[in-house]
């Protein structure tokens, strides 16, 4: 006999068993079915305060509102990695952000060593000063104003926009990813 026809002979066998049980049991199916029904149509047309198909209607509003509900919260979007990178050490100093939607907001530097919030001078980009190169230093109060780095090419705003580039292109590239692992890990 070949594998074949035994399994078509035991699923023939088995399904045979399973109608047979389902028959044995239907006079006591149709029994509680009748008595479900007779409970849902009293419950329904009963008196109460206020009408049981307004009952039904509030239940079945509660019920969709706890599926969305529960669909919100298991299926709500995971924010998406890189709002995890809010910090990183770029031209020698360490500079922290927060993210309002997906734009770098809050963008400030700190001293490497004390983490002292650094504080700017970018008067060489002043009109009246012609003899030095536009640049922006940022120094450290509580470090004997040591100059942590120095910005070449414009002001403060400059600086900043410098540095939200670089974040953009770490994030592009994928080079926060090991900074976020480490700090998961
Ligand atoms: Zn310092």
């Amino acid at each position: 006999m070949s594998e074949n026809s035994i399994k078509l002979i035991a699923i023939g066998t088995t399904a045979s068993v399973i109608a047979g049980i389902i028959l044995l049991t239907i006079p006591q199916l149709r029994l509680w079915i009748g008595y479900i029904a007779t409970w849902i149509w009293t419950a329904l047309t009963a008196t109460y305060l206020v009408s049981g198909w307004l009952l039904l209607v509030v239940c079945f509003i509660t019920l969709i509102g706890m599926i969305l509900i529960f669909s919100y919260i298991r299926f709500k979007p995971r924010e998406p990695l890189f709002k995890l990178y809010t910090e990183d050490f770029i031209r020698s100093a360490l500079w922290r952000w927060s993210w309002a939607d997906s734009k770098i907001s809050n963008l400030w530097c700190y001293c490497p060593h004390c983490d002292a919030t650094l504080i700017y001078d970018d008067s060489s980009c002043s009109v009246y000063n012609r003899m030095e190169a536009n640049k922006t230093d940022f120094m450290c109060e509580n470090c004997s104003n040591t100059i942590i780095t120095s910005i070449e090419g414009g002001d403060k705003g400059y600086a900043c926009d410098l540095i939200k580039r670089e974040i953009s292109r770490r994030i592009r590239t994928k080079e926060y990813e090991r900074l976020i692992n480490k700090e998961l890990s």
